[in-house]
């Protein structure tokens, strides 16, 4: 389970999260709701280890205390950050993309297992694996950027924004491989603007506003929620 206690962000002088607590167990999709600016992309880097915490923040995984690792030893513990705008390396292939993310000691033995882990959720990738990366369609490199945190073997994978730009049937292929990612037993913490299709496939949500968490619940008490739907649903009066 990710445990992420009383977390604070700042960036010099502007406060970006402030105490934010919530937890992703293993097996559970849990959707972060938040508007522009919210704080959502420096929750999921600051659990990843790529920005600094204030002194009294923690992140746990399943009891282990991850607060100071460098981010190398966070992917090793088991939480993989698939980041916005994907980060995929496009003048290598697809199979050295998914390579990459076997780096971690805890995935080495089991990369060809992983590799057809990720093939079996993700078909396409299997006739592309020799093609540069940056050839593939916005999509094809959402799946490359989500295998390649899968292959790290992670228990718990972060999500940010990842239907940004695709199709509306990329992003309906996408929200069902993560529903399949969930099924093997991995937690998923998701930020995402499709907060229809997001909360459809979640089991939790937190609401975030201004680097705070103002509310949570259910998935389907949030989707029946009026502000939820005024807010994220563009439903109810403006
Ligand atoms: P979006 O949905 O627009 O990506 P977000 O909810 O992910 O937004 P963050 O990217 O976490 O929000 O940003 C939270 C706040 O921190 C914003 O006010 C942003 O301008 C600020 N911020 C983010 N990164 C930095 C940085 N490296 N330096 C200074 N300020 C930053």
């Amino acid at each position: 389970m990710l445990e992420v206690h009383k977390l604070s962000v700042s960036y010099g002088k502007h406060a970006a999260l402030r105490d934010v607590s919530l937890r992703v167990d293993r097996g559970e999709i849990v959707v972060i709701l938040g508007a522009n600016g919210a704080g959502k992309s420096s929750l999921l880097k600051a659990c990843a280890g790529l920005v600094a915490k204030h002194e009294n923040s923690a992140v746990a995984l399943s009891g282990k205390d991850l607060t100071d690792l460098a981010a190398h030893r966070i992917v090793e513990a088991g939480l993989a950050l698939v980041p916005e705008g994907r980060g995929i390396f496009g003048d290598l292939t697809v199979r050295e993309n998914l390579e990459l993310g076997a780096f971690a000691k805890r995935a080495r033995a089991s990369e060809k297992e992983n590799l057809a882990r990720v093939i079996d959720l993700f078909p396409k990738l299997s006739e592309r694996l020799d093609q540069a990366a940056r050839t593939m369609s916005g999509g094809e490199q959402q799946m490359v950027a989500i295998g390649r945190a899968l292959m790290s073997n992670p228990d718990i994978l972060l999500l940010d924004e990842p239907s940004l730009g695709l199709s509306p049937i990329m992003t309906s292929d996408l929200f069902k491989a993560l529903t399949a990612i969930q099924k093997t037993g991995v937690g998923v913490l998701l930020v995402e603007q499709n907060a229809r299709q997001s909360l459809a496939i979640s089991d939790r949500g937190y609401l975030i506003e201004n680097g705070a968490i103002t509310g949570q619940d259910t998935a389907l008490a949030l989707q029946s929620d009026p502000a939820v739907q005024k807010a994220f649903l563009g439903l109810g009066a403006a």
